[in-house]
């Protein structure tokens, strides 16, 4: 009989053992296909092969899966469970495991055999036990303000005495630079984003590439470019005032590899652990800068005078702004003008009497707070015992008594 066999294996497997029994199976006329993936950890139930693997089985392409041990088919105690009394059973799959000796054609019993269950619960509880481990010294790690990313920040770049601590890298530190400086001179991310794309300039992926660093993209893009969210990342991490703060994103678990962002209050953070390339200031007034909302028309490079500032007096909505060919320009509820038509009313402004206004209340609080510095001055001038009758006299307005 002719039996198509698909082998599951990793690269680091009984090879030898593996090769000669597929040397055997080759003189026979059998068919095999080898599915690697040794990337990936046995926590991993997305990896690509086994994806693969799954499929052909459903779709009777394999009818026979060769394994190294048990848990390379996956390290979740339910999921093998199911691959194995159900999914080979009723797609009719021959399945063996070298380390357990288990053949589900030659020796049916080995299957529901204790070992399986027992070795599945095992490997189950060995993966919970070892991201544990992990978790633990890393966290120590961080504690210490010892950096364990794979990467540098852009900007930086590891010790080559000590992988644990940060240097700068002076080309990459200068772009850093200019981006906080465009951001503090009013430049919308999106047109700093276009700025750095428009100039050539390498994007971290990149540039990481073209210091011959074996990085790839995380999202797998042929040319990668600057993106918004690559510069409002870095606006907004503390790495680049000199602080180590790591904990900033977390596996959800040892079998849900989700990332997931953690509250800045829960982050890891130690200060003054490298050379810093922004100053505290900067970096504090970058942080109230962009809890403004100020989203701009594609095109716009400048943000607007009251972009992020207006809200509905009624609402609390933001107010959004309408310009006729930039002459008129106003200001209207965001929620009456794409909301609802009931819930506010229209509430416009011209923006020419709004500006009017703002430089009206400005001016005032000006003249207030000099004159009550005068005022201040002139009470601390004052002989002691007077000092109520000058403030009433001069200030108030009262004639003489
Ligand atoms: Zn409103």
């Amino acid at each position: 009989m002719r039996e198509s066999i698909l082998i599951y294996f990793f690269r680091f497997l009984f090879i030898d053992l593996t090769i000669n029994r597929l040397k055997i199976c080759l003189d026979k006329g059998v068919h095999f296909k080898e599915y690697k993936d040794d990337g990936f950890t046995g926590t991993d139930a997305d990896r690509d092969d086994f994806q693969r693997l799954l499929s052909d089985i459903c779709t009777g392409k394999i009818n026979c899966v060769i394994i190294k041990d048990l848990s390379r088919l996956s390290r979740d105690y339910v999921e093998v469970d199911i691959l194995i009394d159900r999914l080979f059973v009723q797609m009719n799959v021959r399945f063996i495991s070298l380390h357990e000796r288990i053949d589900s054609y030659n020796d049916p019993d080995s299957v529901s055999n204790m070992v399986v269950p027992i070795t599945n619960v095992m490997n189950d509880q060995y993966c919970y036990q070892t991201s544990k481990k992990i978790r633990q010294v890393v966290d120590y790690k961080k504690r210490n303000g010892e950096f364990i990313g794979s990467y540098a920040p852009y900007g930086y770049i590891k010790d080559p005495n000590d992988k644990h601590a940060l240097l700068v890298d002076r080309e990459a530190a200068e772009v850093v630079k200019q981006i906080f400086a465009m951001f503090l001179n009013g430049m919308a991310v999106r047109a700093i984003v276009n700025h750095l794309n428009d100039h050539g300039v390498m994007c971290p992926s990149l540039y990481k590439q073209s210091q011959g660093l074996k990085y790839s993209c995380p999202n797998g893009q042929a040319k990668p470019m600057w993106s918004t969210i690559t510069v409002t990342n870095m606006l907004k991490n503390p790495v680049y005032i000199g602080d180590m703060a790591q904990g900033r994103n977390r596996v959800k678990s040892y079998k849900i590899h989700k990332i997931e962002a953690v509250p800045e209050e829960d982050w890891i953070v130690v200060q003054n652990t490298h050379e810093p390339l922004v100053d505290r200031e900067t970096f504090e007034k970058v942080k109230q800068l962009l809890k403004r909302d100020t989203r701009t028309a594609p095109k716009q490079k400048q943000l607007y005078l009251f972009s992020g500032f207006l809200r509905c007096a009624d609402c609390g909505r933001a107010m959004s702004r309408i310009a006729s060919k930039e002459l008129y320009v106003y200001y209207q509820c965001g929620t009456y003008k794409s909301l609802s038509k009931k819930a506010c009313t229209m509430h416009s402004i011209k923006s020419t009497r709004l500006e009017a206004a703002t430089l009206y209340a400005i001016r005032q609080q000006v003249h207030l707070a000099v004159s009550y510095s005068a005022i201040v001055s002139q009470i601390n001038l004052a002989p002691l015992k007077k000092s109520q009758s000058v403030r009433l006299e001069r200030f108030v307005g009262f004639p003489n008594i």
